[in-house]
């Protein structure tokens, strides 16, 4: 590769005003984590771009880690030449005979800094004959070029841009505060905390497990959805909680129908209280409105009851197949797939109750220790920490 740079463009974060500082700050620390495997790599930010100077390291790579950071519109290919038209036309040049794929071009040429005498128009005009005369495989198209060469004349020197790579949108990982995500080996819940992630928010996950009825296998499904997770999320807190006595006292104590919401509050109830121990300020879910029985707006109503977080859905109004295709496209669709029961479909009675009533809910719960079955759930919580360097675990067969 002839490039000897990399510029990352904001996008949405350009328009945030005065908390445009803080999104690329972050955006920048997000960027050197990913990239800290590099050591060669220079990182420098400015104002309206993130500069990588690449000193030999594989472009490719980087690009493709590039790709899933939040908060990146676009990623370019860059070098750097002079101002002066001699050094322009060279880079041009030298860009367009590398590319050797492509069979057309444009010039997108526009001057910053206006002290420079040749214009835009100018400049576009000029380098497209120089390439034309010099390079007999490109042909002109401004319309559909197989390759544009952008030059950008700044204050000290001139970048011309060849490649240009979609980024993954959204805004930075850390700048939109912390999200306890309620997370199943499910095709669902992995799709919720990407979307969220998306969003700037950051990511702590709590499981529910119920051994011995859910398995080592139904575990490990969730440790490797977070381990995909983290491509996007960075770090993530994988909090672990013992759910067999709950469910067994609820299999005991509830009647069947009623059996699947008054888990879900308990669900709710003990993730209220590991969000304020993790300082989350909201509770996700992969819910999705009718998906399933116990998704419906009644027991949606009669679960929230028990919290006052924030219930973040964000897959409420989304169909299964695009669900699904999102799931496909962060790779966390196949492990979901896989076959092993988590501890919401072993206990599950044959016909749930779709439409409950918060009312009876709460009759039933007197049934229950509600209180000791909650605090000792979270007593009994593990915390896995999957982040970058810092790999501590519990259980380290698993990893
Ligand atoms: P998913 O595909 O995410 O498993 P689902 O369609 O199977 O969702 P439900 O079983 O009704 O739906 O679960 C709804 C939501 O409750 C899940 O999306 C997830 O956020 C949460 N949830 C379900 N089971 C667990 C679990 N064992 N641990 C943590 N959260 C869970
Ligand atoms: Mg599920």
């Amino acid at each position: 590769m002839i490039y000897d740079y990399l510029v990352i463009r904001f996008g949405e974060i350009a328009i945030k005003g005065k908390n445009k500082k803080r999104f690329v700050e972050k955006l920048e620390d997000n960027v050197r984590e990913k990239l800290r495997d590099f050591p060669g790599l220079q990182i420098k930010r400015h104002y309206d771009d993130i500069e990588i100077r690449l000193n030999g390291e594989d472009q490719d790579r980087i690009v493709r880690i590039l790709e899933k950071v939040f908060g990146i519109h676009n990623i370019s290919s860059a070098v750097k030449v002079g101002k002066n038209l001699e050094s322009i036309r060279e880079g041009v040049l030298e860009i367009a005979r590398a590319e050797t794929e492509a069979k057309t071009f444009k010039i997108a040429a526009r001057r910053k800094d206006k002290r420079f005498p040749i214009r835009g128009s100018e400049l576009n005009q000029d380098l497209g004959a120089w390439v034309l005369k010099h390079c007999e495989r490109l042909d002109v198209d401004v319309h559909h070029p197989d390759l544009t060469l952008r030059v950008e004349v700044g204050d000290h020197e001139t970048r011309i841009y060849g490649r240009e790579y979609p980024g993954a949108g959204g805004l930075p990982v850390g700048t939109g505060g912390k999200i306890l995500l309620m997370l199943s080996g499910g095709i669902d819940s992995p799709v919720a905390g990407y979307l969220l992630a998306r969003r700037g928010a950051s990511i702590e996950a709590v499981h529910f497990e119920s051994p011995p009825y859910t398995s080592d296998r139904a575990k490990q499904k969730v440790v490797d959805i977070v381990k995909k997770l983290r491509f996007y999320a960075g770090d993530i807190k994988l909090h672990l909680v013992p759910f067999t006595q709950t469910q067994l006292a609820i299999r005991e104590n509830v009647p069947e129908d009623y059996r699947v919401t008054i888990m879900r509050r308990l669900m709710f109830r003990i993730s209220e209280k590991i969000a304020a121990r993790t300082d989350a300020l909201a509770i996700a879910t992969g819910e999705s409105l009718g998906q399933v029985a116990s998704q419906t707006l009644e027991s949606m109503n009669a679960i929230n009851q028990v919290t006052d977080l924030p219930v973040l859905r964000p897959l409420v109004a989304m169909d299964k197949l695009d669900i699904s295709r999102i799931a496909k496209e962060i790779d966390t669709y196949d492990i979901s797939i896989r076959p092993y029961e988590d501890c919401c479909t072993i206990f599950l009675p044959k016909a749930p109750r779709t439409r409950p009533d918060r009312k009876h809910a709460e009759r039933f719960e007197h049934f229950l220790d509600i209180d000791a079955l909650v605090d000792e759930a979270v007593r009994a919580t593990e915390t896995v920490i999957f982040g970058g360097r810092e790999e501590r675990n519990a259980f380290s067969d698993l990893l």
